[in-house]
Parts: C-alpha cells; structure tokens; sequence
C-alpha cells in the first residue's frame, strides 16, 4: 500500500470512530444546533478535509466540475440544510456521504496498485545485479553501473542483466517473459543475449552491447509504463463526457432546489424537502465508476498483451486494433524468416571466391537481412581490404569502394540506377547482382524460409474480422508471388521503394471501409516510415531494428505473425469490459437520479449506489489483466 493510502486508512478510521461518538453524544445530550454542527464537524474534516482543500484549489483555477467539487457541494450542503426553519438536520448523513466518497478512493487506489504490481511482476525482467569482471575479479554491481564492452558473467538461474553477446559458454534461455514463448532458445557463443530473460542452465560470460537504460528490459518496462499516456478514444470520451455532464447535473440540481418550491407557492415550507433531493442527486451523479473504471480496463488489457509478448504502446492503439480491417505485411523478416542462404554463386568474369568477397565487404556494415546472409557465405570477410564509402540504397542495395574500385551489390533496380546491364537467373531466389567498376561481375542468389506460422496467423487474421490482407516487398515479382500464395494474402505489390510502400499503404487507408482500421506489420528494416503512417504499425521484436521499436506502435516480441490475431482477441475483451462497465455505471445512475428526482432516494442510498457501482466495475476492469 502506499503511504497516501495508508494515511487515507487511517483518517477513514478515525473519522468513522468519531462519527459513531459524535451521534452518541447528540442523542444523549441536548445540544444547540451549532453545538451539534462543531461536534460532527470534527469527523467530517478528517475524513473530507483533503477533498475540500482539492475542491477549492481547483475552484480558484477556474475548473470546478469534477466528483471532489461534487460532493463538496453536496456534503457542506447537507451539513447547512439543518438551519433552515423547518427543516430536520442531516448532520449524521453529511459526514456518512464524505466517509464513503473516501472509502470508495481508498478502494480505486488499491486496485490500481494492485493491476500495476501485478502487471510488473508478471514483467519481472528488471534485473536488480549483475556480475561484472573488472581487474580479475567478478563483482556484483548495480546493472546500471555498467558500461559498453565490459564482460558480465550470468550464472543459471540469473537474469541477464544487459544485452550483449556470449563470448564464453552455452546454455539455454529462458524468454517467457519478454516473449510469451515458453520453450527455451538455445544460446552459444557468438549469439546476442536480451536481457530480462532467465539463464537455465550453463553459465554464461557474455561483452555487453548495450547500456542498462537502452537495454531490451529496460525499455519494455518505459514502454509498459508509459502506455497510459496515449489515451483512447474511450478514454477522452469520458474526459469531455464529464466536462459536458457534470454542469447540466450541476444546473439539474439548483433548478431541483428552487423551482418546485417556487411553483408550490409556498417556498419556505417546500424548499428544505427539494434541497435534501437535490444534494441527493448530486452524489448519484458523481462520474467515479467510469472515471476510474475505463482506464483501470485499459491499463489492464496492456497489461495482458504484455505477458504474451505483445507490447501496446497506448490504450488508443488496442481500440485500433480492435477495429482492424486490412492488414499489410512486409515480406523480408516478417512472413519470412529474414534469414537468407546463399544458395548459387554465378560469376562471369572473375571466379566464385573473389565474387562472394566483394558482396561481402561491400555489406560489412549492412543489418539488411541479405548483408547478414552473404558475410557469413564469406567467412573471412573482417580481412584488411579497405572498404570506404559506405552507402546504402534502402531496396536496392549497397556501394562501396574495396581497395580503390567502385562496387555495387544489389537488385536489379540497383543495377539499371548506375547503368549496368545485368543477367537473369533461372535460379528460385532473390537475386544479388554485383559490380566492379561499372562492369557486371556475376550474381548471387540467396534466398529466405517462410516461417512456420504465417499461413496459420493469416487465416486467424480472416477469422478475427480482418476483411483484406497484402504483402508489400522490394524483392522481385517472381519470389513474392510464390510467398504470396504459400502464406495465402490476398493481394501482393512487389519491387517496391521504402517510399513506394508508403504510397501503396496511403492508397489502402484511402479505400478502406469506414470505422475499421489499418495496420502494417514490419520488421523494420527499410520500413520505419510506412510502420509510422499506418494506423497501427507493427513491429516483429527481437529480429527488427531499434527504429522499429521507436517507430511501431505495438511490438510483437517474438517475431511470430500469429501473436497479431491474439492481440485483436485482447484488445476486443478490452474494449467489451469498457463497454459493460459505461452501460451499466450510466444505467445505474439514470436510475438513482430519478428516484431522487421524486424524493424515492436517501443520501444514503445515494453514496451506496455511487460506490457500490464502482466497486463492481472497477472489479470487471481488472478482468482485462486475465488471459
Ligand atoms: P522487403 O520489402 O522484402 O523487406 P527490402 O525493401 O528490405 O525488402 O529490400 C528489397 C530488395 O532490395 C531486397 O530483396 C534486395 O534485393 C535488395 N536489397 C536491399 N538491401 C540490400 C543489401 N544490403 N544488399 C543487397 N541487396 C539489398
Ligand atoms: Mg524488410
């Protein structure tokens, strides 16, 4: 419990025992009514005093409508009612509405508590120590002292503490908590390391690559934690809903007070009756059970797409994604592996060895999948040529100088930009063409396994209500309509610039049908800008770049398509327990309104009704947490 709460305990306690004593004395004594007002003034202040102090400050800025104000109003009203000529006191009733508006607080902040707790320790990925070597020994440091390049050593049964790469050991990982995926990875040297999942079984030395707060932990927590912060539309409905809804209750009240007394013809006599209705009707009409509710369900339901490895950046996107209608992938990375396999070498006018060389030096500094794949078709590739003037052309290529002459490794696109006349090949593949000095040199053909779940998660796509599927890709026509119809989408675009996705993905949000919503699912390597114009962009996790995790909306943490229909399954729940809860909350109200409307409704009941509904809905919210 935190300690604002504590104290809020300790006040309501108080409070409730100086109630009790305050009704004693004023029934066994006989007070003046004044007497009476100090005596139960005494609990009212503790229980309210905070309350009131919020309710003017607030005042004073201009913005006076929330629930704070509302039962101040309500409270000091009822607490005056007694002094009107006629009228019964209601001294008892005033303290009682102010104690339960704060049990109904004490309540809402447990809950909240509770989801966050929950929510960080099914995240427990923060690691809070790290064994580091420094001058010959290991010592035990706080992760955060680490830097770039020293040597962490992870027992079994460790976290890893900060992303690096093994040098010494094997082992294998556990990454349920980062990815929702329950089977460990297998782990050697030479293989990059995230931190927040558990080492199982060897130990591990690993040469840190990244420093504590830019590691994969780090970030997922600022990612979870800063989610509330891009509100939905649900959310800022209830926002501007209160602002319109609280001044007509405010306006409903004083015309309830006043105008049937005035219309009785005798005012005095009528007026205590339709003040004490009206006091009544401003309690039911505190906003509480949705203010707190609709939030509570959406921090939630990020919450509960965090545990599957699903990180939504905003409660705005989970109500995006629940209304999705097309989907458009990326293929490299996304319907594909990304892991590419030199699987034919065809020089013209040098031989095998220097071709595959030169493509390799050429992509010594690309993270392009096909740059990956054609490093290691050439082992030695780290040797003391000199490659120089790096410059990558996003979808096509690379060009670079090795040792003084000009070479060009890319697609046809590449070849045809600098004039060089190249050969086809009867090979199944993405083709690698390269150049020396402007002349063709041969080509080399790698090519890429579609992963295992992309048929499956495009038919779940189908069945979770997405009407229209398309696959964007610079590859050529050839490979992507053989991926195309393996996988099932429905339409496919191919030898695409990064800037033609983005107009292709402008044309689909331009035609999509209305009310539904797109989003482009990516790797991030080329595709930073078409993940930033979709409605949703989607990033794949561990294989996609950093940019794509600044640039997506939602990360898909373990590189499988099929978390995407998962994700439209928890964003719907979601936004289904928001629903229930403004349905029901609203019906209440309207009902307790009436029947004070018509005198039918105490105060009591009022601020039963008032917590009661927001009990049961904040209980509802905290469903959306649950798988
Ligand atoms: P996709 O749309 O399938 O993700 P990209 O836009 O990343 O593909 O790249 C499109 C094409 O450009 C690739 O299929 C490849 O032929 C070529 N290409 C891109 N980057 C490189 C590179 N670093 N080396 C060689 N070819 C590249
Ligand atoms: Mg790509």
């Amino acid at each position: 419990m935190e300690k604002e709460n504590k104290e809020r305990l300790v006040k309501i306690i108080a409070s409730a025992a100086l109630l009790v004593v305050a009704v004693v004395v004023s029934k066994l004594t006989n007070l003046k009514m004044w007497q009476e007002l100090l005596l139960f003034l005494v609990p009212y202040l503790i229980a309210g005093g905070e309350t009131l102090k919020e309710a003017a400050e607030k005042l004073l800025e201009g913005e006076l409508l929330d629930e704070d104000f509302l039962m101040s109003v309500a409270t000091l009203g009822a607490l005056a009612i007694g002094f009107i000529p006629g009228a019964e006191s209601q001294f008892p009733e005033a303290v009682f509405v102010m104690l339960f508006f704060q049990i109904g607080e004490f309540f809402e902040d447990m809950a909240e508590d509770k989801s966050r707790d929950s929510i960080t320790e099914l995240m427990d990925i923060r690691p809070d120590t790290a064994s580091v070597e420094r001058d010959g020994a290991t010592i035990v440091v706080n992760p955060s002292e680490i830097t770039v390049g020293e040597t962490i050593v992870i027992k079994p049964g460790e976290k890893v503490p900060l992303d690096g790469v093994v040098i010494e050991g094997s082992s294998s990982l556990d990454t349920v908590a980062l990815t929702g995926e329950s089977v460990p990875r297998g782990i050697a040297v030479g293989d990059n390391i995230l931190s927040g999942c558990v080492n199982l079984s060897g130990v591990l030395r690993a040469r840190v690559t990244k420093p504590f707060t830019e590691s994969t932990a780090s970030k997922i927590l600022e990612l979870v934690e800063n989610a509330s912060e891009n509100k939905s539309k649900s959310e800022s409905f209830i926002t501007r809903f209160a602002k319109v809804y609280t001044p007509i209750v405010v306006v409903l009240a004083v015309l309830l007070a006043f105008l049937p007394p005035l219309l009785s013809g005798n005012f005095s006599a009528e007026f205590a009756k339709w003040l004490y209705r009206a006091l009544t009707f401003l309690i039911v009409s505190c906003p509480c059970a949705l203010v707190i509710s609709i939030p509570l369900a959406f921090f939630g339901g990020i919450g509960g797409a965090a545990r599957k490895g699903i990180l939504v950046k905003g409660s705005n996107y989970l109500e995006a994604l629940a209304r999705l209608g097309t989907v458009v992938f990326d293929k490299t990375g996304t319907l594909t592996e990304g892991v590419f396999e030199v699987t034919a070498v065809h020089p013209e006018t040098i031989d095998e060895k220097e071709l595959l060389h030169l493509a390799a030096h050429v992509e010594r500094y690309s993270t392009h999948p096909v740059a990956v794949s054609l490093r290691l078709a050439y082992p030695d590739e780290a040797d003391s040529c000199s490659v120089e003037d790096v410059e990558e052309v996003a979808g096509q290529g690379v060009k670079a100088r090795v040792n003084g002459k000009t070479v060009c490794v890319g697609n046809s696109k590449m070849m045809e930009a600098i004039g060089v006349p190249w050969k086809d090949c009867e090979k199944k593949g993405t083709i690698v063409h390269v150049s020396l000095d402007g002349e063709y040199v041969g080509h080399i053909v790698v090519s890429d396994r579609i992963k295992a779940d992309a048929a499956e998660a495009l038919k779940a796509l189908k069945e979770n209500g997405v009407t229209k599927t398309v696959m964007l890709t610079g590859d050529k026509a050839d490979v992507a309509a053989e991926v195309a119809s393996e996988v099932g989408v429905d339409e496919f675009r191919a030898e695409l610039l990064p800037a033609d996705k983005v107009s292709e993905v402008e044309k689909l949000i331009a035609g999509k049908p209305d009310g539904r919503s797109l989003a482009f699912v990516g790797d991030g390597i080329n595709d930073a800008p078409v993940l930033a114009r979709a409605d949703v962009g989607i990033a794949m996790g561990a294989l996609g770049s950093d940019a794509a995790i600044e640039a997506a909306d939602v990360v898909l943490m373990d590189d499988k398509p099929s978390k995407l229909a998962t994700g439209i399954k928890a964003a719907r729940k979601t936004l289904g327990i928001a629903r229930q809860n403004t349905v029901f909350s609203i019906g209440v109200k309207v009902l307790v309104l009436l029947l004070a409307m018509f005198g039918l409704a105490t105060m009591w009941m009022a601020v039963l009704a008032d917590v009661g509904v927001m009990v049961l809905a904040v209980l509802n919210s905290t469903r959306a947490l649950k798988a």
